[in-house]
């Protein structure tokens, strides 16, 4: 098997169990090195770290998957990893619906699964996971098909980040086709989902225990739900008692979809559907000095790259300033953050400087990660990426 060596400065991360190994943390690459292979990786002093799949063509040349070196990377590796995942999200209580897989956090580096139902959204997003591409699909078979009526799993591997693998985009049915539109039920609101042509894996189940949190302050508000996609926190914010929400989101189909879901939950009279960019309509709306009881901003990752987080912040600044001036005194503002490259005291800043220019007093209400179903690990930081603040503005 090939040897990789680390060089001393990075071998301390990785034996405390960070599994990415960069290309320039390495002594040497081996020429012959190819895509998929399974590795040992060493320490300087030529201590055993740990065994994962490598990719020349990636800056992170090995992803480690095991740390002992009579552990073998094979099916029986994934099923045991597979089945712990899920015996951790039965435990804290998941039922139909919830991220089976989250990764490294799973330790299972570069691996979505989301399940709906009783189908499955998947993403390999390194070559060596999508070498085990049919033995995972395998594997979810023996494990959910006997308690479950349907089976089915659909790849949605149309993730730019594959590219910088050297892989192509792709998505499509890994098992027999199936009906990729399904309702899933979440907090007791229906929410239809379309694995297919819904954002990312169809759904953001990173959301719903977050979604749940503003219950208290919906009892008959105004609430603006801006980057709003499917409606998901419209809804919850409608059945929870509010008495009208504008959802906005820039894509049709989102606008659409969050139209249906509205009619599903019996709640369309509370809530109309606007596509339009909410930078602009922000703007627009402040400048008519609009107000609602509780505004909601829960835009996409503004940056995914280190180098573009100057950018995102002014971004995240613009639509709080805007989206605090939008709140009428005493009312709230609930406000996310999705990009793992802006830390959370990051964020905490660029909300305050928002509020300082706003002439707003925060007061903190609640601040979450994402769900449990999606949990991070310490010693690896990029799997904490979701920031969820309700804040009072006074
Ligand atoms: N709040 C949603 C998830 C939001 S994801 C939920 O709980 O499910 C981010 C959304 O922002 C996507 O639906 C995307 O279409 C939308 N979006 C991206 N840029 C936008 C813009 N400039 N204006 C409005 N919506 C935008």
């Amino acid at each position: 098997m090939t040897k990789i060596i680390l060089s001393p400065k990075i071998s301390k991360r990785i034996e405390q169990g960070h599994p990415w190994v960069y290309d320039n943390e390495v002594a040497e690459i081996p020429k012959e090195l190819q895509q998929g292979e399974i590795v040992e990786v060493f320490n300087h002093k030529n201590k055993f770290v740990g065994k994962g799949y490598a990719n020349p063509r990636s800056h992170i040349l090995v992803r480690l998957l095991v740390s002992h070196p009579k552990e073998e990377i094979n099916r029986n590796l994934f099923k045991k990893r597979i089945e712990q995942a899920l015996k951790y999200r039965q435990l804290l209580g998941y039922q139909d619906s919830f991220r089976l897989v989250f990764g490294e956090a799973d330790f299972l580096p570069a691996l979505v699964i989301d399940k709906f139902n009783d189908y499955f959204s998947i993403q390999t997003l390194a070559y060596g996971i999508d070498q085990f591409k049919t033995e995972i699909v395998e594997v979810l078979e023996e494990i959910f098909s006997k308690n479950q009526q349907n089976f089915g799993v659909y790849e949605r591997n149309d993730v730019p980040v594959r590219e910088l693998e050297g892989m192509q985009q792709q998505t499509g049915f890994l098992s027999k086709p199936f009906e990729p539109q399904t309702i899933i039920t979440e907090n007791g609101f229906k929410m239809r989902i379309d694995i297919a042509n819904g954002q990312k894996t169809g759904y953001f189940l990173d959301q719903t225990a977050n979604r749940a949190a503003i219950a208290p302050f919906m009892k008959n508000a105004t609430v603006l739900d801006c980057f709003s996609h499917t409606g998901s926190f419209a809804i919850h914010a409608a059945g929870y008692g509010a008495k009208k929400v504008s959802a906005v989101d820039i894509s049709e189909f989102a606008s659409q979809t969050a139209t249906e879901n509205a009619k599903l939950n019996g709640l369309e009279n509370k809530i109309e559907c606007i596509t339009a960019n909410a930078f602009d309509l922000l703007k627009e709306w402040t400048n008519e000095n609009r107000q609602f009881d509780v505004v909601i901003l829960d835009p996409p990752a503004f940056t995914k790259s280190r180098s573009n987080v100057e950018n995102a912040l002014r971004g995240y600044k613009e639509i709080n300033l805007r989206g605090m001036k939008l709140v009428k005194k005493g009312g709230f503002l609930v406000t996310c953050s999705c990009s793992h490259f802006i830390k959370p005291d990051i964020f905490k800043k660029v909300i305050f400087d928002a509020a300082i220019d706003a002439r707003k007093v925060i007061r903190e209400v609640l601040y979450k990660p994402q769900g449990n179903d999606h949990p991070f690990l310490w010693n690896v930081e990029e799997t904490l990426y979701l920031k969820f603040y309700i804040l009072q503005v006074l």
